[in-house]
């Protein structure tokens, strides 16, 4: 006998009340039923006629990304939106021809379907050079850009940078710089750990009200705590404002590992110019300007713990956040998040420190993709530890 799908009471299937769907019958109790299910899978057609225009999402990815990893949480949502899909053995199991509508993998609450979810909110993506011939940055030199063109306008007392440590090539310190000649120092990536909060605090409580922060992802919801927290340090000192300038980043590894990884192929530290991670790959440029291109795995024992539970690649509390993925070489991309953000950077391009033009779709695209492994990494590294 026949369930009323509306009202769930079991019905005669010689009722006058029917509807055909997906090349099943329904069967109602009466007129008001048969009403609320038409209207409700009409929604239903045209909600999957948008989203299959969009891209073919079928079941196959709702089972790769959330079911075979272990993340359901076996709430049914996408089971109650298409009758292909039952739950079976304590999972959602496909039944049917799956028409890759993506309904499934958009009613589910365990995806990430929004850019906002991936990358966070920001007001315009840039993809940005220096327009200072002296800076020679990681990518497009535009942090440090942007801090001169801050110092020089007198809209910051300091910036709390990372530069390479004298005595130890390469060993990240952490400092409050508050001239043009430090700033220029700090360009450039250091693949380890900085604990810039040390020296953002020195600054706050030497009276340096009006901070520029460059941080990675990390360190940039570290000081958003700090700042938001009811018990966090930065409510102490209420004239201090930070301006949070967020570095994309995917990993850090332990000074002292990739001293070891280098060493073993024959390069010291201090023969080092630049480090790069780009595509997967641990690129080298050494002073005598001979490039060097190791597998990232080689380096994975180094790799800092904390960055295998970290999802965030893109700095999403920063008021700026940049990065090297999207940009073609020798670009930064920018996101601008705040009203302040935005503000400043925009001045700075308007006033000639800095080159932009907006990111392309594709640009973004390259971003989105990035972020998404972040975000799904951790589910990634359980089934890796259960294998
Ligand atoms: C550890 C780390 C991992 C990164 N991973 C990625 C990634 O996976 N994908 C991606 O697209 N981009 C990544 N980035 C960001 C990228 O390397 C560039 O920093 C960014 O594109 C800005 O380039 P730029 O030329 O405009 O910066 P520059 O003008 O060269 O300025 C660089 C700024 O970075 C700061 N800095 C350097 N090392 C550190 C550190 N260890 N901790 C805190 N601040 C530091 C310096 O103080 C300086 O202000 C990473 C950066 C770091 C530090
Ligand atoms: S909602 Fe159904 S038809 Fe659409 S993708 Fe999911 S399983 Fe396939
Ligand atoms: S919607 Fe997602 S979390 Fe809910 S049962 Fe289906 S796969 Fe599991
Ligand atoms: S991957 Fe995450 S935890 Fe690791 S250094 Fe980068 S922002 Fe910090």
């Amino acid at each position: 006998m026949p369930l009323d799908p509306i009202c769930k009471k079991i019905i005669s299937d010689n009722t006058e009340y029917f509807s055909d769907y997906g090349g099943k019958h329904y069967y109602f109790c009466s007129t008001e039923c048969k009403h609320k299910f038409d209207t409700l899978e009409k929604s239903v057609i045209r909600l999957k006629r948008s989203l299959s225009e969009k891209e073919k999402i079928s079941f196959g990815k709702l089972k790769r990304d959330i079911i075979k990893p272990g993340i359901c949480t076996l709430c049914g949502a996408c089971a109650a939106s298409c009758e292909y899909i039952t739950i079976k053995d304590g999972k959602p199991e496909l039944v049917g021809p799956c028409k890759a509508c993506g309904v499934c993998y958009y009613q589910c609450p365990r995806t990430i379907t929004t850019e906002e979810g991936l990358i966070g909110s920001f007001r315009y993506a840039y993809a940005a050079k220096s327009a200072i011939p002296e800076i020679q940055g990681q990518d497009g030199g535009v942090v440090t850009s942007l801090l001169l063109y801050a110092l020089d306008e007198g809209l910051i007392d300091c910036a709390v940078v990372t530069i390479r440590s004298e005595e130890e090539p390469w060993k990240p310190i952490p400092i409050v710089a508050r001239t043009r000649e430090e700033i220029l120092k700090s360009s450039g990536s250091i693949y380890s750990h900085s604990m810039t909060l040390e020296a953002l605090m020195s600054a706050v409580k030497q009276g340096m009200n009006s901070v520029a922060f460059v941080g990675t992802s990390c360190n940039i919801d570290a000081v958003t705590k700090m700042q938001r927290s009811s018990y966090g340090f930065l409510h102490l000192f209420m004239r201090a404002k930070v301006l949070k300038l967020g570095l994309f980043c995917m990993d850090t590894f332990s000074y002292e590992g990739i001293k070891a990884v280098l060493e073993s192929y024959g390069i010291t530290l201090d023969n080092v110019d630049a480090m790069k991670i780009r595509k997967g790959k641990f690129e080298v440029t050494l002073k005598d300007g001979k490039e060097h291109v190791f597998e990232l795995s080689d380096f994975d024992e180094y790799r800092s713990s904390s960055c295998r539970f970290c999802t965030d690649l893109t700095a999403e509390n920063s008021d700026i956040s940049f990065g090297g993925v999207g940009s073609p070489k020798g670009y930064t991309t920018v996101l601008a998040r705040s009203a302040i953000g935005y503000e400043i950077f925009n001045e700075a391009v308007d006033n000639g420190y800095i080159e932009a033009r907006q990111l392309t779709d594709d640009e973004l695209e390259r971003v989105l993709n990035l972020a998404k492994m972040k975000k799904v990494q951790m589910y990634a590294l359980h089934m890796r530890q259960k294998a």
